[in-house]
């Protein structure tokens, strides 16, 4: 098949009815609560429109899985303030740079402050090694496929004046996390394609079975993505993990970006915003790496932080998929993404932009 015809099929609006068909049988009349954990998958859902397909009493809710509204605000902060710093540049990835808080990298920018925008880790290390006068930070979030292109970058003899500031979050000790939440009733974790093809299966397997809450890898296509919520309702009240996406994702995941993170980073204890601090839901530089960390490098208060949203925002709750984005009062009254009051209003992942930008394709 050619890639014009795969895409075709995985975008084929009769197979996407046809799953919603399978769907229902598979749910038979039961009430199922589904989370995704991928802000892309809230995109394909909002734009696509898939949730005014589900059957009455299935629901999918957004959880943790946009990695920009996750991000503490300290770490933000702290990044604004190193760009504000003389000879310091702080270079990242372009939703950060509008998330709202006491002092956004937008605003240390119009301060004078030096914020550059990368495409990836080889952006900061190009910009490095284009201005070895100044010091380069780059300030990195993002989940494990993210994280596993910054480790590329720190096992690669880096340039001197380069140094990470790191904010990259792991995914299975968050929903191990977030089943301990008592008021937080779910039958199913749709997971992240793009996230499993570096980690697979494996971490996900004693996560359900331990649970007895199933858990299912879908890509991104709307076929896909209904596969995936199929192959959940299929497994509904069993701790099992499934393949939807079986073209990308391999059980043991990639082992040579596993062996790259696992050179790079420990596990760290780290603060998801809105939703808690979970043990082993982050990443630090290993010691013999340390002298690469910006916050050491740059004396960063690593005990400060900041109040997670501004009075009124409820991300912490839409993240947990425990309120709508339209349920939120300050929803296009007074938070739009050309005024965003949250972060999950501001980065193309986040659940209440996604919904603001495709209300018109309404999702029942
Ligand atoms: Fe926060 Fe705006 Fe979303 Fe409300 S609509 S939760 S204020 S980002």
């Amino acid at each position: 098949m050619t890639v014009e015809g795969g895409l075709q099929a995985v975008r084929d609006p009769a197979r996407v009815r046809a799953l919603a068909a399978r769907l229902a049988e598979g749910a038979g009349g039961r009430p199922l609560t589904l989370m995704h954990v991928c802000g892309t998958h809230e995109n394909t859902i909002a734009r696509c429109g898939l949730r005014g397909l589900l059957p009455a009493g299935v629901r999918v809710i957004a959880g943790p899985g946009c990695p920009v509204c996750v991000c503490p605000p300290e770490d933000i902060q702290a990044a604004a303030e190193l760009a504000l710093e003389p000879g310091v540049t702080v270079a990242t990835f372009g939703d950060m740079l509008r998330v709202p808080g006491d002092l956004s990298l937008e605003e240390a920018r119009a301060r004078g402050g030096d914020v550059r925008v990368v495409l990836g880790a080889h952006g900061a290390v190009e910009l490095a090694r284009d201005e070895p006068d100044r010091q380069v930070v780059l300030f990195a979030v993002g989940f494990e496929t993210t994280a596993c292109t910054v480790a590329a970058a720190v096992l690669a003899d880096p340039p001197p004046n380069l140094s990470f500031l790191l904010s990259h979050r792991r995914i299975p000790p968050a929903l191990e996390g977030l089943l301990a939440i008592a008021d937080l009733p779910l039958d199913g974790f749709l997971l992240p394609g793009h996230v499993l093809t570096v980690t697979g299966l494996e971490p996900y397997d004693r996560l359900a079975r331990a649970a007895g809450v199933p858990a299912v890898v879908a890509g991104f296509e709307p076929v896909d993505v209904m596969l995936g919520l199929v192959q959940l309702a299929a497994r509904a009240g069993r701790g099992e993990t499934g393949n939807a996406y079986p073209r990308a994702v391999r059980p043991g995941g990639n082992p040579i970006a596993l062996a790259m993170l696992a050179r790079a980073f420990l596990h760290d204890h780290a603060r998801w915003r809105g939703i808690g601090a979970f043990p082993e839901s982050g990443y630090a530089l290993r010691p013999e790496l340390a002298h690469l960390d910006a916050r050491r490098r740059f004396g960063v208060d690593t005990d400060r932080e900041l109040p997670d949203h501004a009075e009124g925002c409820q991300c912490g709750e839409v993240m947990l998929g425990m309120v709508e984005p339209e349920d939120c009062p300050l929803f296009d009254r007074g938070c739009s993404p050309s005024t965003p009051r949250g972060p999950c209003m501001v980065s193309a992942e986040g659940t209440c932009r996604n919904r603001h930008q495709f209300r018109s394709v309404g999702h029942g």
